[in-house]
């Protein structure tokens, strides 16, 4: 390994991802054990390395040189050798300013809240104050002194106007979880999530759905790699687009999700969806089959909907936490708001129309049967795909054309 990332457990870094579409160099992940770490930090010959949990501080004191960020921060996530001496940086403080400004979220005169005190914690707040935040408190498990305040005492309203969760809450592979209750913050501005799997959390949904600007931790994520792939190699302009790579690595990453009416074209586009970019494609009803061993109108005849509801919405939460899929959704999959909630954290939501005429009646599909089956499901349905939808994508024309509009949608759209 010449360049490459250090660290705990590195099974789900985006990192090797996002610094090979900076340069033609190579980017390894590498796990080393605590006891391997002197040994690693003496004696390994790497050009240039990122650092992240849990060895951001640890590394600090096999440095030779310690920018003046890093020092005042606390923590390394860069470590550059030039003539035989190691030099530390943080790169992780310009990536949080780079996703504040590409939120368009300003700190001027604001009451900051931290969620957290670690590593990210100390760089976000360093951050904000260096963005003009009138005051920045953490909210902490367990407070330790005057500038903490305890997370579970926030249950009246707050005046905080900017919340920055730098806690692991949220974060893969438990999705369900949020450090605060956001009805509690009357005057919030703005919300910047520094986990960035799942894309959007639970906390930056709830802002989101609350019309309060919000993001996830991808764009800090990008913004550091390239801040540290400029660090890497000196002298040189890398010429690379912060922007364009956020949005290439967030294409990558989002599930094309289709939802629409039965027989609106999901499962056809779905599959074509699927040769045309080369990610895997799943579809609800087939995962259905596979959990319940036998077909759904048998399923429904013996079971009732709500049995058919309920497997539905565990398939649902376990496609939700992976990413870069196609899903093609069963009918009524998002008639139940929290498997639309599910499916957005990771998920753009692409509703198929398909015009009622165009639309086939079939003998096999319970809600469908017949036209006039067909015409009461959409006056019910329609409303709802349309109001859960990222995108309205019309499908009355020729299907490659239809998949070609999703493809460019996903390769365009910033996530928020
Ligand atoms: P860390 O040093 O381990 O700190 C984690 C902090 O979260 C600590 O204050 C810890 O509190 C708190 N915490 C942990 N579990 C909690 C829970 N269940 N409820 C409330 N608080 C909890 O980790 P870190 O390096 O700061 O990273 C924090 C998060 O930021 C991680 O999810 C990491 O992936 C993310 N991050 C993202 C980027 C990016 O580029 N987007 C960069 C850096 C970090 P205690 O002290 O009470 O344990």
């Amino acid at each position: 390994m010449e360049y490459g990332l250090i660290g705990g457990h590195l099974g789900h870094s985006f990192s090797k991802t996002i610094h090979e579409m900076l340069t033609d160099c190579s980017y390894d992940l590498m796990e080393v054990a605590p006891e391997d770490l002197p040994g690693f930090m003496t004696s390994y010959p790497f050009k240039a390395i990122n650092v992240t949990i849990p060895y951001k501080e640890k590394v600090m004191p096999f440095l030779d040189v310690i920018s003046e960020d890093a020092a005042a921060i606390g923590a390394v996530n860069t470590v550059v050798r030039h003539e035989g001496k190691l030099f530390g940086y943080n790169t992780d403080f310009m990536g949080f300013t780079a996703m504040a400004r590409s939120a368009g979220i300003g700190f001027e005169g604001r009451s900051v809240l931290v969620l957290g005190a670690g590593g990210a914690a100390k760089t976000v707040a360093a951050a904000a104050v260096s963005m003009g935040a009138s005051s920045v408190t953490h909210a902490v498990r367990t407070p330790r002194d005057a500038s903490q305040i305890s997370l579970s005492g926030i249950v009246e309203p707050v005046e905080y106007e900017i919340i920055i969760n730098a806690t692991p809450v949220g974060m893969f592979p438990d999705l369900s979880g949020r450090a605060v209750d956001l009805r509690h913050f009357p005057r919030l501005k703005g919300v910047l999530d520094c986990v960035y799997n799942p894309l959007r959390t639970n906390l930056v949904l709830d802002a989101q759905e609350a019309g309060v600007p919000a993001a996830g931790g991808l764009y800090m994520l990008v913004a550091q790699a390239c801040f540290a792939e400029d660090l890497f190699h000196p002298g040189e302009t890398l010429g690379y687009d912060m922007d364009d790579i956020f949005r290439k690595v967030l294409s990558e990453k989002t599930n094309i999700v289709l939802m629409g009416m039965p027989s609106c074209g999901k499962t056809t586009l779905g599959r074509l969806l699927s040769s045309m970019t080369g990610r895997q494609w799943l579809d609800t009803d087939d995962l259905i089959r596979e959990r319940i061993g036998m077909d759904i109108p048998e399923f429904f005849a013996g079971n009732g909907e709500q049995a058919f509801r309920d497997v539905e919405s565990e398939v649902i939460a376990d496609i939700s936490s992976r990413q870069g899929m196609v899903v093609s959704l069963g009918g009524g999959a998002v008639l139940n708001p929290s498997n639309v909630r599910n499916l957005k954290m990771n998920g753009c939501l692409v509703y198929v129309d398909r015009a009622l005429e165009n639309l086939q009646p079939t003998e096999d599909r319970p809600l469908s049967r017949d036209r006039e089956a067909l015409a009461r499901l959409a006056s019910r349905r329609i409303p709802v795909y349309r109001s859960a939808a990222d995108v309205i994508i019309d499908n009355n024309g020729q299907v490659r054309s239809t998949a070609e509009r999703i493809i460019q949608h996903i390769g365009s759209t910033d996530g928020r």
